[in-house]
């Protein structure tokens, strides 16, 4: 599961609803693509809400980043224990099924610890961020934006 929402209750509703229809009993791990509260706000009732062991992984970055408004008002650590945390590495791979590989690129700018998954068979990328977020564009500078969307574009041609 990449993600978890900001932990509104409907979100679970409609998550347990998706996962039936599709047949899906079971989130293994959990991929929070950086710090801020709509990423993974959702992450402490999803994990309770399941029996079974569920691990979160980020990319934990050498200095943790001021809080600002919005989407980065909220300590990410307060919301799940940073100890709790796999971290993520530039490069590493997960194996999701046989036809299924997500590489992990550690792309900062949104935020120092953002990444991009990348799904090597399809050549796609499979996350990167909101550009419809209000949010986004009253608290993150232009050139914040530019530096993640270069070093995507940048990388892309690496691994394509
Ligand atoms: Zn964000």
């Amino acid at each position: 599961m990449i993600d978890t929402g900001e932990g509104k209750p409907e979100y679970l509703t409609n998550l347990m609803e998706g996962m039936k229809s599709c047949g899906c009993e079971r989130i293994s791990d959990i991929i929070v693509t950086h710090w801020h509260i709509d990423h993974l706000g959702g992450v402490p009732s999803l994990i309770d809400r399941f029996d079974h062991e569920i691990r979160v992984h980020k990319f934990m970055p050498e200095r943790k980043e001021k809080l600002f408004g919005g989407e980065g008002s909220r300590d990410p650590y307060k919301i799940w224990p940073e100890d709790k945390f796999i971290p993520l590495k530039d490069g590493q791979i997960f194996r999701v099924d046989e036809e299924n590989t997500l590489r992990i690129m550690h792309t900062p700018g949104h935020a120092n610890d953002h990444v991009t998954l990348f799904h090597e068979e399809e050549k796609a990328i499979v996350r990167f961020f909101y550009l419809s977020s209000s949010t986004f564009f009253s608290c993150i500078s232009h050139d914040s934006l530019r530096q993640t969307m270069c070093l995507v574009l940048g990388r892309l041609c690496f691994v394509i």
